[in-house]
């Protein structure tokens, strides 16, 4: 595989991602659920809980790398009617399945643009939180990404995101490792009937920088009142931060 090669090109990257999800862009919730043991599911709704949304009139929101609609359908469902909330993907295949699902659940409201987080198509200080769920590590220039971030968060705006971590736990992380090795691209070939992808996905959560590091990058950006906690001994993490 090239995917865990240093000498791939950031440029290239971005491909190599692109084919990842629109190979599985169909299949991808179910393997969510398959992966994760459904635990996706109460890391997103902790996630999600943290945008306080509900009830703030005209509240504005950005969920980048938002896929099929995960982190936004939790969102919308407990902010106020005239919320303006923005699924943003790079992937027309992830997005198209997002909007299938908007429709189905009647999540009339939910904008969905193509576009890439290192250039987001929105003016300065318009948002008043900025999410991104298992999408960052995805990102060839995360700098660039977090950059963007605040540019379009308002002052006082709050940064979010959620992203498989370091399992801190002694005993958890030898399990997960042979978890993250083994299972996860078997399930993997036979659910989507490729294993590829998922050796992928285990390389980016190994080579994601440790919490620490991620904090100094998110204050390097320019966000204050920075933190993050770790859910399920370390296998995920928020962080936040806060445009001042
Ligand atoms: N947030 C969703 C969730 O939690 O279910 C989807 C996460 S999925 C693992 C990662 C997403 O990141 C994919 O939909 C992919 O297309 C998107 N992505 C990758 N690179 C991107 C970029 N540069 N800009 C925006 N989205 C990107």
């Amino acid at each position: 595989t090239h995917f865990g090669n240093s000498e791939v090109q950031l440029s290239e990257k971005q491909g190599l991602v692109d084919d990842v999800f629109h190979k599985v862009a169909r299949r991808y919730d179910i393997m969510n659920d398959l992966m994760s043991g459904g635990l996706h599911r109460l890391w997103k709704d902790t996630f999600a809980g943290k945008v306080n949304a509900r009830g703030r009139r005209g509240f504005r929101h950005l969920d980048v790398a938002g896929g099929t609609g995960d982190i936004a359908f939790r969102i919308a469902s407990g902010a106020a009617p005239d919320a303006e909330i923005v699924v943003l993907d790079i992937n027309g295949d992830m997005l198209e399945v997002g909007r299938d699902r908007a429709r189905a659940r009647g999540f009339s409201g939910v904008e969905f643009v193509q576009a890439n987080a290192e250039s987001l198509p929105f003016p300065d200080a318009h948002f008043d939180a900025y999410t991104i769920a298992f999408g960052i590590r995805n990102v060839p220039r995360i700098d660039l990404a977090l950059a963007e971030a605040y540019r379009v968060l308002k002052p006082g705006g709050r940064f979010l995101c959620l992203e498989f971590s370091q399992v801190t736990v002694p005993g958890l992380d030898r399990i997960y490792e042979a978890y993250s090795f083994n299972v996860i691209p078997t399930i993997g070939k036979f659910v989507a009937g490729d294993a590829e992808p998922y050796r992928y996905l285990v390389e980016s959560i190994r080579k994601f920088p440790a919490a620490e590091e991620f904090e100094s990058m998110i204050r390097k950006a320019g966000f204050r009142r920075t933190g993050f906690e770790r859910l399920t001994g370390g296998v995920v993490a928020i962080h936040s931060g806060w445009k001042s």
